[in-house]
């Protein structure tokens, strides 16, 4: 009888999954299951109406053509920072976009020199989006790890909140959770 694995959440991680889980020789029945409308979790990509491509979730310094004529620069602003700013906004703690995109490129001067005003740009503001690990996150891994071991649970953790927040630790982490899913050493 064909095993059935279902992967819940269809973000980098459990898309790594569900390709790591289909590529065994006798493949189980995979069912993704996902809550938004869309895959891909955070990894997401949008157009304005004039064309130019954001990325909402990761992105690098991305130069195309002759520097500095098309460069696309991703500045995340967060933690300390952003709590000096909703402080410095007073009530409500709202900042406002323009705020965030003139402190944006305050730090894009004086971190790279860059004064050129963005020919086009998008703010937004996402409120925990990444994970951030406590003291003791990995021994309550570990403790996790061994009571799911112990109680024969078939349950398998993966994600940016358990392993790692950048995306290759993410695919590493859905992979290694197909291979425990399928009872082999990840
Ligand atoms: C702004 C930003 C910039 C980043 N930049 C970088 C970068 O430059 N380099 C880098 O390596 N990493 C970067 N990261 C980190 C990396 O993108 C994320 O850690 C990674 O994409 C998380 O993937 P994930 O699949 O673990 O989780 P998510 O992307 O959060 O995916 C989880 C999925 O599960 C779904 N879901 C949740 N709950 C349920 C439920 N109950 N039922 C069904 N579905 C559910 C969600 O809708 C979502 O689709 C960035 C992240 C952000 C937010």
């Amino acid at each position: 009888m064909t095993r059935t694995v279902v992967v819940l959440g269809g973000g980098i991680s459990g898309l790594a999954a569900c390709y790591h889980l289909s590529r065994v020789p006798r493949p189980p029945k995979v069912v993704l299951v996902e809550g938004s409308e869309r895959l891909g979790g955070w990894i997401r990509s949008v157009r304005g109406e004039d064309g130019a491509v954001f990325e909402l979730g990761p992105r690098g310094v991305r130069p195309a053509g002759a520097a500095g004529a098309r460069t696309l620069l991703m500045v995340m602003l967060g933690g300390s920072w952003l709590q000096g700013l909703e402080a410095e906004a007073g009530r409500g703690g709202e900042v406002a976009p323009a705020r965030l995109l003139r402190r944006a490129r305050e730090a894009v001067a004086a971190q790279l020199g860059l004064e050129e005003p963005p020919a086009r740009s998008l703010v937004h503001l996402h409120r925990r989006c990444i994970p951030q690990y406590t003291l003791g996150h990995w021994q309550r891994l570990e403790s996790a790890a061994r009571f799911l071991s112990a109680s024969r649970l078939p349950l398998s953790l993966a994600g940016a909140s358990y392993e790692g927040v950048a995306v290759n630790d993410c695919i590493e982490s859905g992979r290694r959770a197909a291979a425990r899913a399928l009872g082999a050493d990840p």
